[in-house]
């Protein structure tokens, strides 16, 4: 495989952001990269490091915890999001090691992470995943079974929890407009809670490396990133991590 340079996709895909931002009338640094690297070694995520990238996700708790502990160790300021379906038996070892949880798509599962944060008195960061997309699977199905999440939470009964906003998927198409009606669908719903529950639920994670132009011109705040930054990744190395 040819040698991926990950510093230069970095400064790329930071220079194509910020002008998206500009373009979309948006303030210089409003949207946030996180490094999607999943199925990709710790020695690139070093690397990624050493470039000045800070936030990175992962969609596997187990893969997460095979990578993460030793970087996090050693680089204070680096942080980890979950950004993949959670299962609840995982929310434990997730929550020692991530800052955000992303993907939190149903109540059990919220309090299951409120339950495991409690024993270890720790506050987590959660994004509400929405579903906007037909071939996506994942996210509360609609703005009622999101709403009675929020509620839950900004009703104080979850209090290790921070509710930072609102997470969704795209779907996989070259439709813009079906992308876009996506996008556009997580920033509705976040401008209706936002409003019934003031509690600064401002993060829209939306837009990958087939869309993160678009996401941003709708108003994303953090696109997560992974194939332009770290290249393909090799699904036949599923489970063995190289180190
Ligand atoms: C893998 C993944 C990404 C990154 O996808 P790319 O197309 O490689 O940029 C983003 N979000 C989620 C939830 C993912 O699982």
């Amino acid at each position: 495989m040819a040698h991926i340079d990950i510093k230069e996709n970095l400064g790329f895909v930071l220079s194509q952001i910020r002008s998206a931002e500009k373009n979309a009338g948006r303030a210089e640094g409003s949207v946030k990269l996180l490094a999607v690297s999943k199925f990709h070694p710790v020695s690139q995520i070093e690397e990624a490091i050493l470039a000045g990238q800070l936030y990175f996700g992962e969609n596997r708790v187990q893969e997460s915890i095979e990578k993460f502990p030793a970087i996090l160790k050693k680089n204070t300021g680096v942080h980890l999001h979950i950004i993949g379906q959670l299962q609840t038996n995982k929310v434990k070892k997730a929550v020692e090691i991530a800052t955000c949880i992303e993907s939190v798509d149903r109540m059990p599962l919220l309090m299951e992470i409120e339950k495991h944060c409690a024993k270890i008195e720790k506050k987590i960061e959660v994004l509400f995943e929405l579903h906007t997309a037909e071939d996506s699977k994942s996210g509360f199905a609609d703005l009622q079974t999101l709403e009675e999440a929020v509620k839950f939470v900004f009703d104080g009964n979850a209090p290790h929890i921070i509710p930072k906003g609102f997470m969704t998927l795209a779907p996989f198409t070259d439709d813009e407009e079906k992308i876009r009606a996506s996008f556009k669908a997580l920033k509705h719903a976040s401008s209706i809670l936002n409003e019934k529950y003031p509690c600064n639920m401002t993060e829209l994670s939306m837009g990958m490396s087939g869309d993160y132009k678009i996401a941003i011109e709708e108003g994303s705040t953090e696109v997560r990133i992974g194939t332009a930054i770290f290249g393909e990744r090799d699904y036949s190395q599923q489970g063995a991590v190289a180190k």
